[in-house]
């Protein structure tokens, strides 16, 4: 999935508190934005592995939910969306395809690593690689809840990171010629 996907099924993750409880806003969209794109940061390690847990992250996420609701700060809260939605991101990597380049040619098996089992979680491609048509109309669906409950700079920057995704999900296709052999 695309980053920006990840980002908006977070948003949307956190929406529902975030109606509830407005004063919360802030925090919890920061949150959610920052756990949505934090473990693709393991791009320049080994990427779907050293950031991403989809096993223990979960364990990691209801702490950190559990010492929100017992002492809502906002940094607490923060904090609280962006492990919940960092393990989000982790888990949902499983369902769609693999982290290659050029999945039409060269395709692994490998989606998300298990730290607990020690092995690769395989791909499951219901969303068959990101920039996928499938993958933009998700990112779609989810970024509505965010732009109806969120405002100000959340709302512009759900704005940019549509029109990024389109773009995106446009070229993707091209992007394997486009792209240097060594870049891949
Ligand atoms: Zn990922």
């Amino acid at each position: 999935m695309m980053a920006t996907t990840h980002v908006f099924v977070g948003l949307a993750a956190v929406a529902p508190i975030a109606y509830a409880a407005p004063e919360l806003s802030t925090p919890l969209a920061a949150g959610a934005i920052l756990g949505g794109l934090a473990p693709d940061l393991d791009l320049v390690f080994e990427h779907r592995r050293t950031c991403h847990f989809p096993v223990v992250g979960v364990a990691v996420a209801a702490v950190a939910v559990g010492v929100a609701l017992v002492a809502p700060s906002p940094f607490a809260v923060a904090l609280a969306a962006f492990a919940a939605v960092a393990w989000i991101h982790a888990a949902s990597d499983a369902i769609g395809g693999g982290p290659e380049m050029d999945p039409w040619n060269d395709r692994t098996e490998r989606a998300v690593y298990d730290h607990v089992r020690g092995r690769w979680i395989r791909p499951r491609r219901w969303i068959r690689y990101d920039g996928a048509p499938e993958d933009a109309a998700i990112a779609t669906a989810f970024a509505v809840p965010a732009l109806l409950v969120f405002d100000g700079w959340v709302t512009a920057a759900v704005i940019v990171g549509l029109a990024t995704s389109f773009v995106y999900a446009l070229v993707r296709r091209r992007l394997v010629a486009w792209t240097p052999e060594w870049l891949e």
